[in-house]
């Protein structure tokens, strides 16, 4: 029998200090599940004398338990499984967007333990982190606190000397913000921040469908087009923050303009705007197109069709510079794949390299309370450094 969780010397609730072994188990236990003491040494590359450290590291915060014994399946002695938890500790995610605030709380595993929205009251950095203060007590009342946080936005977000910056976020109007130091200032709990389609790629790749996978792309639709890029197990940011930018690829040079003025690129097709703009009937919005789209309305279906081309082709123009085991598609714009999706994938196949594995595709339903929890996982990893 395993014996109960030593409760460590610090807050419960606050995050310990670990060395990498410690960490590295940790991050095995959370992608893949409960595993034997032997499976975690062998892929960590460490002796069994080194991981009775490490697991006695972790049962002594509470972070991994022993027990439930698995069945090997023949008549030997069953071999016991680390887990994950009782850890009682818990992580804020934040999402914010242009008029609105996510936020989820969730346990180390990623499983939401209450969530909640509410409409961004100002755009003003300051307002926001005071917002995002408000939000953590209301929804923390009464149950643990967190052990650090995590906030995505739309925009960029670069790591230098140590210090994460917002160098811009076109949505928010914000440029060069500090936000992960004042968040932390309010909070008071480390705070890691990060673009929002890098968090939910990030997430997919621990907790989601790319759990376990070496390489993975991400992309979502909607009112912009986002990417998000796993190479080597690593989630690629770039030089600069700006990595993964295909949304202005050309598709067709007879095709619409963009806002740039560039012919028939991406963005000229596939955001719900460009769909909506196909149409060339003044009060559309995008929910009606997609209602005529539905009841075969030619023009709908058309610009549905031109948008899922070009989606096909970005689908194609990954798998051929990367070539990751898998490709996931969502956002709130991901009724093209649904509604269109011959289309897309007549675009996949011939754009696709003739010597090249055919390409899993993921296609999601989307919601926005994925995002929060995929800020909370940020908050998750950053804890793990990884
Ligand atoms: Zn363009």
């Amino acid at each position: 029998m395993a014996s109960p969780p030593a409760v460590s010397a610090a807050s419960p609730t606050s995050w310990p200090d670990l060395n990498g072994g410690e960490r590295g188990a940790l991050r095995e236990l959370l992608v893949h599940g409960p595993m034997p003491r032997a499976e975690i040494a062998r892929r960590l590359g460490i002796s069994r004398t080194s991981l009775t450290r490490v697991t006695r590291e972790l049962v002594e915060h509470g972070l991994v338990s022993e027990g439930a014994a698995e069945s090997n399946g023949s008549a030997g002695r069953p071999g016991e499984l680390l887990h994950i938890g009782p850890h009682g500790r818990s992580f804020l995610g934040v999402n914010l967007t242009s008029d609105r605030l996510f936020a989820a709380v969730t346990d180390l595993e990623a499983r939401v333990l209450v969530s909640h929205d509410e409409p961004l009251d100002s755009e003003g950095v300051g307002d926001v982190v005071a917002q995002i203060g408000r939000v953590r007590e209301r929804l923390v009342e009464g149950r643990t606190d967190i052990a650090a946080a995590g906030i995505a936005l739309a925009g960029d977000v670069v790591t230098a000397a140590g210090r994460q910056v917002v160098t811009e976020s076109p949505f928010l109007g914000w440029r060069q913000v500090a936000l992960a130091a004042l968040a932390e200032q309010r909070l008071g709990v480390p705070v890691a921040t990060e673009n929002d389609v890098r968090c939910l790629t990030a997430a997919e790749h621990w907790f989601g469908v790319g759990a376990g996978f070496e390489s993975m792309a991400l992309i979502t639709v909607g009112v912009g087009i986002g990417f998000g890029l796993v190479v080597d197990g690593k989630v690629v940011t770039g030089g600069r923050g700006k990595a993964g930018r295909l949304d202005h690829l050309p598709i067709d040079r007879d095709g619409p303009l963009c806002e740039y003025g560039h012919r028939g690129c991406v963005t000229a097709f596939l955001p719900n705007s460009a769909i909506v703009g196909a149409m060339r009937t003044p009060g559309l919005d995008y929910e009606t197109v997609v209602d005529l789209a539905r009841t075969d309305d030619p023009a709908a279906v058309r610009a549905f069709r031109d948008a899922a081309y070009a989606l096909g082709v970005l689908v194609a123009t990954l798998a051929n510079t990367f070539d990751p085991e898998k490709i996931v598609i969502t956002g709130e714009g991901i009724a093209v794949a649904e509604l269109a999706r011959t289309a897309m994938d007549a675009a996949i196949t011939a754009n696709l390299h003739p010597t090249a594995t055919p390409v899993t595709l993921d296609i999601q339903p989307f919601e926005f309370a994925e995002w929060a929890r995929a800020a909370a996982v940020l908050a998750i990893r950053t804890c793990l450094r990884f």
